[in-house]
């Protein structure tokens, strides 16, 4: 199951907000340009570390060895997301670096968007999309420049130039090979079918029927079987290549056990000492049981004040949800802002009792989540340059049932988004009436905070599943991710229309709710939409289940007229006449995805997911997409990390300082530089 989940549009939800909210701590500069870069559908943010500077000096010297873990694992997200990728970023890093001073011309603007593009999706599939994106410029420029570089700077050593662009060539020029990372459709073999590395040479069968045999359904404690290998054949057999010290990576992986064994050494607690321990552990041996170990010593490990993610965690990335992209976020938390998550979290056997699911499926017990709001550090792997807002691990179902599970908001990036949705003239163009303009000014920034808690906090932790059923994954497949994150985002709908939230004092009253509505619905049935291309229909999770959710509600609501599209001037908005009924059949469908879930029933994901989530009417998403294209906004957004600089005297690490870096592709050639740890094959 997945615990993470993107920035919707950086329009609406947390980036909607006009006011940075004021139940925060964000001690930042207001003078500090949250602007970077702007290419093709992407625009580029920075983020600030506030509160770095209180930190003692051995938290940061902690900070700083964390920071270069998570990086020496830069290179595993190129490889993973594709096998080629790391040969085109040598070779456009090697172009670079041949042509310092190169020309402006048309040519060389198309070839640099796409490194940059590039650069931001970790390799040649659209980081959203999961689509293959090609240059603008022509064919015979790039080669030009290939061939005009020493032969001995190409990656892959002992080929000439004709022979390396004749490999090449079609990997970045070819739109159609290795078309899709992820694809998810139904009836086909999604393992071949994806061009992803996780898996070589097998068929999706093959696969299953490796894992079936070694699945025990009754097994009380499973571990995440293929969560950090690829599997491949050799001599007809399956087997799979393990991501660890002396096995696939491992150049890689050698230099992060080399950072946090350092970290080891300045952890600020026992509890903290043990968790980096045993994650180098599992680092050296690749033993699933000991993540597991890991997962439950970092559960355990609350009260610090510096804290990582680092792993391969999230299986978005595979089509049939096992095997894992690396990932790492180095954090500090927001003692200020936790006070808003916690006061949730606090309550939360409440909001699993008066849920609207069956009583049957609710948890007796809703085991310890921690929740807390944390200022980044540091993000790498899948989590840059497209980063989460939200964070709740570890994803195996047993240790979150036994032995809880953290949940984090990311203060400082929604702050960064916040600033930008300021100025977005998104709200505008497709927002109804004045009173949905209004209340998304006035509460719009809280209400996406509310909606992030609660998705994380009560919405994932939230529902037990019948007995004997077994792993949503295994019983839901495909279909598993979407109605995952749908439940957490219908949890978190339901609730924040409740005046519960005014009691507990977290939301001012029931408007912020009313915003959260009309933001939620126009993005689910409108502004989602200018994601997409023509002709295009829905694929990521995210995206599907927010449609799954507007779009049976507004089916569902039709007779009472409860969700109302209106056009006007040729344009198409949508609004929301009933606030309640709107709730309650958000109620109704939480219920019954609580219900497939639990049970296990696949049938009825598919008529949901298919029926609603993936659909999409061609003829207003060619509005859409005009009206957007007038207003010049990137549809997606990611971010330039922050450097951190030690200040040494003699071997002592004295001070670091954090230096916020404003050049997007200059700090990406850097990274490749410093970071570039793995070798190309091809
Ligand atoms: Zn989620």
């Amino acid at each position: 199951m997945k615990f993470k989940h993107m920035m919707m549009l950086g329009v609406f939800g947390a980036g909607m907000a006009i006011q940075s909210c004021n139940n925060k701590s964000n001690n930042s500069n207001s003078d500090f340009d949250v602007n970077c870069d702007q290419f093709a559908d992407l625009q580029v943010l920075r983020y600030e570390i506030p509160g770095f500077n209180e930190l003692t000096p051995k938290q940061k010297e902690l900070a700083y060895y964390l920071y270069e873990a998570a990086n020496a694992g830069r290179d595993i997200i190129y490889d993973q997301n594709n096998k080629n990728n790391l040969l085109v970023r040598k070779t456009i890093e090697a172009i670079y670096e041949a042509n310092p001073n190169h020309e402006a011309s048309e040519d060389w603007k198309n070839f640099e968007i796409y490194a940059k593009r590039f650069f931001f999706s970790n390799g040649v599939h659209h980081h959203y999309s999961n689509l293959k994106f090609v240059p603008a410029c022509s064919y015979d420029f790039f080669a030009g420049l290939v061939k005009k570089l020493d032969p001995s700077k190409l990656p892959l050593q002992g080929k000439n130039a004709d022979e390396f662009l004749a490999i090449i060539k079609p990997v970045v020029f070819d739109v159609n090979f290795e078309a899709k990372k992820v694809d998810l459709a139904p009836g086909i073999d999604n393992v071949a079918a994806s061009a992803n590395n996780f898996y070589e040479g097998v068929t999706q069968k093959e696969v299953e029927d490796y894992y079936n045999a070694r699945i025990k359904k009754d097994d009380a404690e499973p571990i995440s079987w293929g969560l950090n290998s690829k599997m491949t054949k050799v001599d007809g057999k399956v087997i799979e290549q393990v991501w660890k010290l002396g096995g696939m990576y491992s150049t890689a992986i050698e230099k992060m056990v080399y950072w946090l064994e350092k970290a080891v050494t300045v952890a600020e607690n026992d509890k903290q000492k043990k968790a980096l321990e045993l994650l180098v552990e599992y680092y050296k041996t690749g033993d699933l049981k000991k993540w597991d170990e890991y997962n439950i010593a970092w559960v355990n490990d609350t009260e610090s004040r510096l804290d990582v993610v680092n792993g391969f965690i999230e299986v978005y990335d595979d089509a049939i949800g096992k095997r894992a992209s690396y990932e790492s976020v180095v954090s500090i938390k927001d003692m200020e802002a936790t006070k808003r998550i916690a006061a949730i979290a606090k309550e939360a056997q409440w909001f699993e009792d008066n849920s609207p699911i069956a009583t049957e499926h609710k948890k007796k017990e809703v085991k310890g989540i921690t929740a807390k709001v944390i200022t980044v550090i540091q993000e790498a792997g899948a989590s840059a340059q497209s980063t989460p807002i939200g964070i709740n691990l570890p994803n195996a179902n047993w240790i979150r049932q036994k032995h809880g599970s953290k949940s984090v908001s990311l203060g400082n990036i929604v702050h960064s988004y916040n600033i930008v949705g300021a100025k977005s003239p998104v709200l505008k163009e497709f927002a109804e009436n004045e009173a949905q303009i209004a209340r998304a000014k006035e509460y719009g920034a809280l209400a996406g905070d509310l909606h992030t808690d609660m998705h994380e906090v009560i919405g994932h932790a939230s529902g037990q599943i019948n007995k004997g059923v077994g792993d949503p994954d295994q019983t839901l497949k495909n279909y598993a991710s979407t109605l995952e994150e749908a439940r957490a985002d219908l949890v978190a709908l339901y609730y924040v229309l409740d005046q519960k939230l005014v009691d507990i004092g977290v939301m001012p009253s029931l408007d912020c709710g009313k915003a959260e509505y009309d933001g939620y619905i126009m993005n689910g049935l409108i502004t989602q939409l200018t994601r997409l291309n023509i002709g295009e229909n829905l694929e990521e999770a995210h995206m599907r289940n927010r449609q799954l959710n507007a779009k049976w509600a507004y089916e569902m609501g039709k007779k009472d007229n409860v969700i109302e599209f209106v056009k006007r001037d040729g344009k198409t908005f949508v609004k929301v006449n009933n606030y309640e009924k709107l709730r309650d059949l958000f109620g109704q469908l939480l219920k019954e995805i609580q219900r497939i879930k639990s049970e296990g029933d696949y049938k009825a994901a598919t008529e949901l997911v298919e029926g609603y989530g993936v659909k999409v009417d061609q003829e207003l998403l060619k509005e859409v997409k005009e009206r957007f294209n007038k207003l010049n906004v990137a549809p997606y957004k990611g971010f330039i990390q922050p450097k951190l600089v030690p200040v040494m005297e003699g071997e002592n690490m004295v001070d670091v300082k954090v230096e916020y870096p404003s050049d997007f592709l200059k700090n990406q050639l850097e990274q490749g530089k410093n970071y570039g740890l793995l070798p190309v094959k091809n």
